[in-house]
């Protein structure tokens, strides 16, 4: 079996908002692992490196500071195609593009406010899992893992 990971994040208005209970809940229903879970107020320096690729864009300063307004909640999860997956279950990056069904489509209107981030590969994932959670995350078996996969 697939030991993809990908990073989750509930942004700052999703932490503020109560979202996120559902964003873990569609994860955790859908089937994936739960591997590593935290609430934090990052540092701006922390958050420049996590968005690095996208330090040249126009909308990098107004990003950082949407970013640094609250804390965020950041977790881990594992499964088959999970990057991709995790991807189709946020939604497009604008929500109003997002289709309905999908948490930026169900729950957020404005790409500032996009209420969560998942990463787009399973390279970035690692890189971005390594920066969040420096100390590692779980490993264990499940035993449901049976009822899940083929
Ligand atoms: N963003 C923005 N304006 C844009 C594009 C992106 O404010 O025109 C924000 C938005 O919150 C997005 C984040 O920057 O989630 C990171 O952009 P990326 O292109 O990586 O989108 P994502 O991977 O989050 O869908
Ligand atoms: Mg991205």
């Amino acid at each position: 079996m697939s030991r993809e990971r990908t990073y989750i994040m509930v942004k700052p208005d999703g932490v503020e908002r109560g979202l996120v209970g559902e964003i873990i809940k569609r994860f955790e229903q859908k089937g994936y692992k739960l591997q590593a879970l935290q609430a934090l107020q990052p540092s701006r320096q922390h958050l420049e490196q996590h968005y690095g690729d996208l330090k040249d864009k126009p909308f990098f300063p107004k990003l950082v500071d949407y970013m640094l307004s609250g804390p965020v909640v950041g977790m881990v999860w594992e499964g088959k195609d999970v990057v991709r997956v995790g991807r189709v279950m946020l939604g497009a990056t604008n929500p109003l593009a997002s289709a309905p069904g999908t948490i930026r489509g169900d729950y957020a209107i404005d790409v500032g406010k996009n209420i969560c981030h998942g990463s787009d590969s399973v390279e970035n994932a690692e890189k971005e899992i390594a920066l969040w959670f420096p100390n590692g995350t779980l490993q264990y078996t499940r035993s449901v893992d049976k009822l899940i996969y083929e």
